[in-house]
């Protein structure tokens, strides 16, 4: 016998296209228009609860920094390369 659905301690997800449908009625996935019921388990993936550990963390946590900083220095370099002629009427005057 199976326990029903917690979703306080795990989440749902398409079983076609792995969309998170946790909290989302029983209905078409979002995604890949895949009909789902969260009551049913042969129509829904359960996620298991991450258990993230410090380590992970810190991974992640570099990870997402580095994203944020490579973007955010190609951001700049294309503002800069934009916006050089009137950066550079400011700069001299
Ligand atoms: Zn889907």
């Amino acid at each position: 016998m199976q326990s029903p659905v917690d979703e306080t301690a795990t989440g749902i997800s398409c079983t076609n296209c792995g969309y998170n449908l946790t909290h989302l009625p029983p209905g078409e996935c979002p995604e890949c228009g895949k009909a789902f019921d969260p009551d049913d388990l042969r129509t829904v993936n359960r996620i298991r609860a991450n258990k993230s550990t410090p380590a992970r963390a810190v991974v992640h946590a570099l990870t997402w920094l580095f994203l944020v900083g490579a973007i955010g220095s190609v951001v700049v370099i294309i503002i800069t390369e934009l916006f050089w002629p009137v950066l550079s009427w400011f700069i001299d005057s």
